[in-house]
């Protein structure tokens, strides 16, 4: 009995559909860099129901002639090579021809265009393969790409789209990339005909950040740059200091002669390049350009053109970790190098500090605690200390200044301590270096708290997480859960704040793997355990508390901040100050 089938040609298409078209976010893509490649300066966005409804994008590129518009949903039909030779040389986005044909396989597709040249455009309607009409219509010179109903015709491809939310994401996180990566195109994105993004044209890449993620990243960004080396590349770009991180890679932007690409392992190089200046599993914001020799490379290999092939791919990764770290090491520490040559005491402070992480990293004790600059810092530092620092010699303490700093008498200078900056590292440093479970106090009256009825679901359904923290949870109404034990290292803290913060950050983040959740809900207790439990800006304190907070501080490995990376302490040496007073 015969069993094998002939596919016809719209069912083929549809499954091949899958390996160009597998989401909202990827038809976006298709048509941005459509765009893009039709030399476009002004694009617009229309994103309804993330996607699955309408997306619609409209260029005042070089638009199409009717036979081409007819021409350009057919399946290998390009205007951007003609041999697989070209690819060698390729600068457009697109080249294979298949775009618009997998998108008109599984979507009601609408094109509408016109060329400068001609005075009426072309409007086509397409469903389900089948052109229903064609028609002279007045409209601006670019194109106009309606998709609508995307995967009608798929259903089994429908039924795997994630949630409105992250299919929007998706969407997002590539139109971030286009943005980033052309900053000579204006763009407007509107969602569910809302205004979301506007975005002019801008001359540098730190105001296109600035003008997609509104908050003050921009402010806190350094540049990056290798110029072209003897092997035919160069790295440029900007990259996040060391007070601002991320739970998440998704601020990592790759891009390989302007292409966006992922690429795990030029990730891991920039991450590494961060190696010590970030707590543990926490993710910098990077954007960064490699401009390379086309014919070392391949970008035919992925259907989306997502990954690329270097030909030596380890020499690109260490220029970028070395580019990392040298965009580090100029304004991170040399500034703390500044701070040692002020002041004697912090010299010894960091002297004895750096000294301790570096017996335990030459000894194998665990991972090196030392940065490579630190390396570096340490043999300086100890030249500039006339004689090695008498044995662990008492600072002086001179008090408490404004009920926030303590004032120490460094010989040659004067330190000060941010109390609650100092105490909230100390606290958070104790948290996580413990890995058994924390046992907690048993409230005498269990503490009740209102939550939504989303919120409690949700964190109920994580209520182990935070046993372990020494947390004991119950739900004991609709939308009153019982706080049952506190936990023991920190004392005095509110519960009720701590389980609301708890709750948002479960509602934000559920969509995350099991275990990445896990460690970073511990950790987000573990920093708001942190900072709720230190001693705050306001509080007095006797000598000894100063005393005892200096020395715990002393223990700490991340000793210059606390752990949303403000500095903990500063120093003005005795030069500085007998400047200002006009004795030199
Ligand atoms: P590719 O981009 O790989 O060539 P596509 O299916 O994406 O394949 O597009 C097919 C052709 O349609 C392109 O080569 C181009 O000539 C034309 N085209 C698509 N979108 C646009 C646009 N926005 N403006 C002008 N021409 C376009
Ligand atoms: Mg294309």
């Amino acid at each position: 009995m015969q069993k094998i089938k002939l596919l016809c040609a719209s069912e083929i298409q549809k499954i091949a559909a899958g390996e160009v078209i597998d989401r909202p976010a990827s038809v976006v893509k298709e048509l941005l860099e459509n765009a893009l490649d039709a030399g476009a300066c002004e694009i617009e966005i229309f994103i309804e129901d993330s996607g699955k409804k309408l997306i619609k994008i409209s260029d005042n590129g070089f638009g199409m002639s009717p036979q081409d518009a007819k021409n350009s949903v057919i399946l290998h039909a390009t205007s951007k090579i003609s041999s697989v030779d070209d690819l060698e040389k390729i600068s457009s986005y697109g080249f294979r021809g298949e775009a618009l044909a997998t998108i008109l396989a599984v979507s009601r597709l609408t094109i509408v265009t016109r060329e400068s040249c001609a005075n009426l455009g072309t409007k086509l309607v397409y469903e389900g393969l089948e052109l229903k009409s064609e028609q002279n219509v007045p409209c601006k010179v670019g194109t106009e790409i309606f998709v609508q109903d995307l995967f009608y015709n798929v259903p089994a491809r429908k039924k795997f789209l994630k949630q409105d939310e992250t299919e929007f994401n998706q969407i997002l996180q590539l139109f971030y990339a286009i943005a980033l990566s052309h900053l000579n195109v204006s763009f407007k994105f509107f969602r569910d005909g809302r205004l979301f993004l506007n975005v002019p044209v801008v001359q540098l890449l730190k105001d296109r950040i600035a003008q997609l993620w509104d908050f003050n990243m921009s402010g806190q960004m350094l540049l990056l740059s290798s110029g072209e080396n003897e092997r035919g590349f160069s790295i440029s770009g900007a990259i996040s200091a060391h007070q601002y991180w991320r739970y998440n890679k998704n601020q990592i932007f790759l891009f390989v002669n302007g292409r966006n690409v992922k690429n795990m392992s030029l990730v891991k190089a920039v991450i590494k390049g961060y190696m010590n200046v970030l707590p543990k599993d926490k993710f910098p914001a990077a954007f960064i350009f490699i401009e390379i020799d086309p014919k070392i490379i391949d970008v035919n290999v992925h259907p989306r053109k997502e990954e690329i092939k270097f030909s030596s791919p380890v020499v690109i990764e260490q220029a970028l970790m070395k580019a990392v770290t040298k965009a580090l090491e100029i304004n991170v520490i040399r500034p703390a190098i500044k701070m040692e040559q002020l002041d004697p005491v912090a010299k010894y402070f960091t002297y004895s500090a750096l000294q301790k992480s570096l017996a335990s990293s030459t000894h194998g004790t665990h991972e090196p605690h030392v940065l490579p600059v630190q390396r570096t810092i340490l043999p300086a530092i100890s030249t500039m200390v006339d004689e090695a620092p008498p044995e662990l010699r008492p600072e002086n303490i001179i008090g408490q200044l404004m009920k926030t700093y303590i004032l120490i008498d460094g010989n040659n200078g004067l330190m000060m301590i941010d109390q609650h900056a100092a105490h909230e590292r100390i606290i958070y440093e104790k948290l996580s270096s413990k890995f058994e479970k924390q046992s907690g106090t048993r409230l005498i009256f269990p503490e009740i708290i209102q939550l939504k009825i989303v919120e409690l679901t949700r964190l109920i359904q994580h209520q182990e997480i935070l046993l372990d923290l020494g947390i004991e949870i119950e739900q004991c109404g609709p939308e009153e859960i019982a706080i049952k034990t506190a936990p023991v290292i920190v004392k005095n803290i509110s519960m009720q704040e701590l389980i609301k913060s708890a709750a948002d950050f479960v509602c934000e983040n559920n969509m995350l793997e099991r275990d990445v959740f896990r460690k970073k809900l511990t950790e987000h207790m573990h920093s708001q355990m942190a900072c709720k439990g230190a001693i705050k800006a306001g509080d007095v304190l006797d000598f000894s508390q100063m005393r005892n907070l200096i020395d715990e501080l002393k223990k700490v490995d991340n000793c210059f901040t606390c752990p949303h990376g403000r500095p903990t302490l500063w120093a003005l040496g005795r030069n500085e100050i007998e400047k200002q007073f006009k004795r030199r």
